[in-house]
């Protein structure tokens, strides 16, 4: 990723935002692009907010401008400081970086205040007594006008001393509200005089008890953005329809400069759910263990699962951006992820589900060395030592003791081959009281070894392995989906379509040393099952592996019955 001062060339003609911006610098209607990324701390940043944040800091560093990170921090009782730590955090993570220009919406509550005011002196806004449920009902709706409220032709001086004592917190949350004065009667009910500043006694993370009246939302949102200088104001389509409210409040203040709004689809994901409120949920109710539970569609989640952020960029610039909403298939970010993971993501042996193996005509004591390649895809990875013995652990499933027909691994009198290693024979399947198979009796052929057999004789399998003398005790958490369904909540219970079998925990998994000395979050490759990285709940001798994707590519899949 380049750094902020560097320019990146834009695609030309890559989406419409792009092609606004360029022909707003070609006709010299903005000297230089400023964007900005407005999250609410009130909750972790999800892949969705990655759509936004390489939206906006990626148009201004492709196009020499420069891109604010600032905190819609206007409701003061959901938002708290861990949320603000870990948006930070994680819009660094993703690779971008805002440089000086951090913002807080409540750097501006004097500037808004003092805007407010004006809107009242100049008879533009009013303060309104109705009690909420009152003032919901005479919105009317989409069908119906709404009604004027009996004080929307209060004085103006008489409003000025109500907000002013509002202000200064003479009077309970909910007694007033102050009003933009625009019109009851509006085609759009966001013109319907809306709200912009509430009582609200509560402390703010920011600004402590200094404040008891609170901008709304939409109040704040456009001004900030003024005082900003901020020239393409990009969000989603859910605020198409406040647009004329933004463009009423700039028309109506004295604003330092005009922003102008645009709008792009949310990102939707199959499998996924994207709303903060529901992910809040999920976490105060302990159905995922943590805002950075690896099931969560979180960065925070997706990062401990060991998905690395050039993915989630090239995912992003993959779905790119269109005006229409729509549900992009999880697999394509699979997709992305493994493209990445495949490049950059050693490989090494890992048994998931042990069974022992006995090589009865391998001599007993330390065993031997052999040579495997850390990436075939890239020589420069280099090679590693790894040792093999007379006792082995192979995956449970590669052995089956009545194999079908198309089933090519080991089986009674079967030879494989070993990755790196040997040809080897299953000679006799061991087994408990209960009947389950818990050793195989094999024997090799040393003359094998590296893998090829002089006499030019075949086998149709190679399996992966590790040897018992030196292999580690692992615990593996293998993910699935976090919903059984592609559209959870479709039929109105989210947390009905949550999947039961999202998380399996193999907790003896037995792993060649050198996983044991990876570092959190490395990017692995175990041979034939799929990449992984280490967990942070690691302890030393006891390494905890997360699986980020497994091998299958079901997006090619799809897209060959496309
Ligand atoms: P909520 O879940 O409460 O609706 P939000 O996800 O909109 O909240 P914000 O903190 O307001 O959360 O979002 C910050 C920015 O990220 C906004 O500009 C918003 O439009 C954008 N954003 C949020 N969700 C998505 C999404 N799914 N796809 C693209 N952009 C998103
Ligand atoms: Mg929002």
């Amino acid at each position: 990723m380049p750094g902020p001062d560097e320019t990146v060339q834009p695609e030309a003609g890559r989406d419409f935002i792009r092609d606004i911006i360029q022909a707003d610098l070609d006709a010299k209607r903005v000297d230089a692009v400023v964007t900005r990324f407005p999250p609410e701390p009130n909750g972790y940043l999800h892949i969705g907010h990655a759509k936004s944040i390489c939206l906006n800091f990626g148009v201004a560093q492709e196009f020499g401008g420069r891109c604010h990170l600032r905190f819609d921090d206007t409701n003061p009782t959901k938002e708290e400081q861990e949320f603000i730590d870990a948006i930070e955090a994680d819009v660094r993570w993703l690779g971008f970086d805002w440089g000086k220009h951090l913002y807080h919406a409540s750097d501006y509550f004097e500037q808004l205040y003092q805007w407010a005011e004006h809107l009242v002196r100049n008879g533009k806004a009013y303060v309104d007594d109705t009690p909420v449920e009152e003032m919901r009902a005479m919105r009317g709706s989409l069908t119906e006008p709404g009604r004027n409220s009996p004080y929307r032709e209060r004085g103006i001086e008489e409003n000025l001393d109500l907000f002013r004592r509002m202000r200064k917190g003479e009077f309970p949350n909910g007694a007033r509200v102050l009003r933009a004065k625009i019109d009851m009667a509006a085609g759009n009910m966001n013109m319907r005089d809306p709200v912009l500043y509430r009582i609200l006694h509560a402390e703010h993370p920011r600004t402590g008890r200094a404040w008891c009246i609170y901008p709304t939302y939409d109040f704040a949102h456009g001004q900030s953005d003024a005082i900003e200088h901020v020239t393409h104001s990009l969000c989603t389509l859910e605020f198409e329809d406040h647009r004329p409210l933004y463009d009423w409040l700039i028309e109506n203040l004295p604003v330092p400069s005009r922003p102008r709004q645009y709008e792009f689809a949310r990102l939707n994901m199959t499998y996924t759910v994207l709303s903060k409120r529901f992910l809040t949920r999920l976490v105060r109710e302990g159905r995922v263990s943590g805002w950075d539970d690896p099931r969560m569609p979180t960065l925070a989640g997706l990062r401990r699962r060991g998905v690395p952020p050039a993915a989630i960029r090239d995912f992003v610039r993959r779905v790119g951006m269109a005006r229409a909403n729509s549900v992009v298939d999880v697999a394509l970010f699979e997709y992305s992820i493994r493209e990445l993971l495949n490049k950059i993501a050693s490989r090494y042996m890992a048994v998931l589900r042990p069974l022992k193996v006995v090589i009865e005509n391998y001599p007993e004591g330390p065993g031997e060395e052999l040579e495997a390649v850390n990436n075939p895809g890239d020589e420069s990875a280099g090679t590693r030592r790894i040792r093999f013995g007379r006792e082995l652990y192979v995956e449970r499933d590669d052995f089956m003791e009545n194999p079908p027909k198309k089933f090519f691994r080991l089986a009674p009198g079967r030879e494989v081959r070993l990755r790196y290693g040997y040809f080897i024979t299953c000679r006799e399947a061991v087994k408990d009281a209960g009947g389950e198979v818990v050793e195989l009796r094999c024997s090799y052929d040393p003359a094998t070894r590296g893998g090829n057999a002089p006499d030019g004789r075949k086998v149709q399998a190679t399996i992966h392995w590790v040897a018992a003398v030196d292999a580690v005790p692992a615990e593996v958490r293998l993910y699935n989906q976090l919903f059984a369904r592609p559209d959870p909540g479709a039929d109105g219970d989210l947390m009905a379509d949550l999947s039961p079998s999202s998380l399996e925990i193999l907790a003896d998994a037995r792993v060649e040393p050198a996983l044991a000395a990876m570092n959190t979050g490395d990017a692995v490759q175990f041979e034939r099952q799929g990449y992984f990285c280490r967990d942070k709940d690691s302890k030393p001798g006891r390494p905890v592996f997360n699986r980020t994707v497994g091998l299958r590519d079901s997006w090619a899949k799809v897209q060959a019955k496309g």
